[in-house]
């Protein structure tokens, strides 16, 4: 069984199948040979560890909750630990990957007609194939449901694609990107497969971001671009149905979350243990150990909850502001855990070679993406109270 450090309940003993805990362990052990021990170099630089990508797909967990389509069919509780685990080493391989799995793959899956099912998931499933959403704008993110400028205009069998979408993970290399534009004739937010290379349609790598710099995040300009009919999301009618992808994926979030700060009080509690100051380990002092207690007291906390989340969408019973409470609480959460990781190890704590600096800077970035913390909670006050207090 891995280290219990960052599961004191036992939860992933408790839960999992024999089958489930070795692939847990699997994809664990891959992530500690292959991807821990380049991932520092990556980050700094901004780059991505293409070669990575092989290794990455042979674990066959890309679409793991899908039926049909070569996808292995698991519980979403088994997709939630295993994006914990990546982003337990790397936050941003595990953005990287719900991308693709997620956001992209869950929108055909969800989204699509059979044949584009057909067509599109099986080499995704692989990573072969590799996707990318695009749902936000330089101008419009929060308020994306009333808000979208991007246009679609259908013109016999074409539709003419135009607009500006930013922020958008892997687009700078993804081979289909997902366009979510307004149609002009009804105005409702419709989704699109729009391939590689397609005139039109112009990728630029944001540059210089602080935090998850692995991750390649395109600004995508679309100047009549064109896209044919059987391209766009043929069940794709309205910003519910995209809703409907994103429900699924803040819950992969919140998951993202429990690994962000659980890989940082895994390096936090080593530390501790072997970091020696007035003669003695500093995991020997109260002050120490209360911020250790308290970082695990999080951990828990949102891991239970992440548990719960997920059972919830094995029964078919998650709904948007269950999805949103996790989110939110475990982004804030985090962002405490991560912070008390970086105190308790002093200077080094800002040292990437310590880990500990890239998952403060991380942590960011899960806190405002997938909804920030405004919206999600936005979210839950209208589904108990009853008002929205959006506009
Ligand atoms: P804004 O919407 O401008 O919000 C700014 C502030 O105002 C926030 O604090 C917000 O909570 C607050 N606010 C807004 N409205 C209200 C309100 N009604 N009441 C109270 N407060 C409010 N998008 C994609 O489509 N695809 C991707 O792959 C993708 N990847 C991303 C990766 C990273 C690293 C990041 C940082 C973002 C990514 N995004 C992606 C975009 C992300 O979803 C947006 O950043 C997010 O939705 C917030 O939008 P915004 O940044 O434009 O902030």
């Amino acid at each position: 069984l891995p280290p219990i450090e960052g599961d004191f309940y036992h939860l992933g003993d408790e839960a999992l199948s024999e089958e489930d805990r070795a692939l847990q362990l699997k994809v664990r052990a891959f992530l500690e040979k292959e991807v821990k021990p380049v991932v520092n170099k990556y980050w700094l630089k901004a780059e991505f560890p293409f070669e990575l990508i092989p290794g990455i797909a042979a674990l066959n967990i890309c679409g793991l909750t899908y039926e049909g389509y070569g996808c292995p069919n698991k519980s979403n509780l088994m997709e939630g630990i295993l994006a914990m685990e990546m982003a337990r080493v790397d936050t941003s391989m595990s953005t990287f990957f719900g991308v693709q799995s997620g956001l992209a793959m869950g929108s055909i899956y969800l989204l699509g007609s059979e044949a584009q099912k057909q067509q599109w998931l099986p080499d995704m499933q692989q990573m072969k194939t590799i996707g990318a959403f695009g749902l936000t704008e330089p101008e419009v993110g929060s308020g994306v449901a009333g808000g979208l400028t991007t246009t679609a205009k259908r013109i016999g069998s074409k539709w003419i694609l135009n607009g500006q979408k930013k922020w958008i993970g892997n687009s700078t290399f993804s081979d289909v990107t997902i366009i979510w534009a307004r149609d002009l004739d009804d105005q409702e937010v419709k989704g699109f497969l729009v391939r590689k290379g397609t005139t039109g349609f112009v990728v630029e790598k944001m540059e210089d971001k602080m935090a998850l710099r692995i991750v390649q995040n395109g600004l995508i300009t679309l100047t009549n671009c064109e896209v044919d009919e059987e391209d766009r999301l043929q069940n794709a009618n309205s910003f519910k149905d995209t809703a409907k992808v994103l429900k699924m994926t803040r819950a992969g979030v919140a998951w993202q979350a429990v690994g962000c700060a659980r890989g940082a009080y895994e390096s936090a509690l080593h530390y501790t243990r072997t970091r020696k100051q007035f003669g003695k380990p500093i995991a020997s002092f109260q002050l120490i150990q209360n911020h250790l207690v308290e970082m695990l007291s999080n951990l828990t906390a949102m891991q239970t909850l992440c548990f719960r989340l997920s059972q919830l969408q094995d029964q078919n019973l998650l709904t948007d502001e269950h999805a949103s409470l996790a989110k939110v609480f475990c982004s804030m959460r985090t962002r405490d855990v991560v912070s008390r990781a970086r105190e308790v190890m002093g200077g080094n704590g800002i040292l990437l070679e310590y880990d500990v600096a890239r998952f403060v800077a991380d942590a960011e970035a899960i806190y405002s993406y997938e909804g920030t913390k405004e919206i999600n909670t936005l979210i839950v006050g209208r589904a108990i109270t009853g008002f929205s207090a959006f506009v």
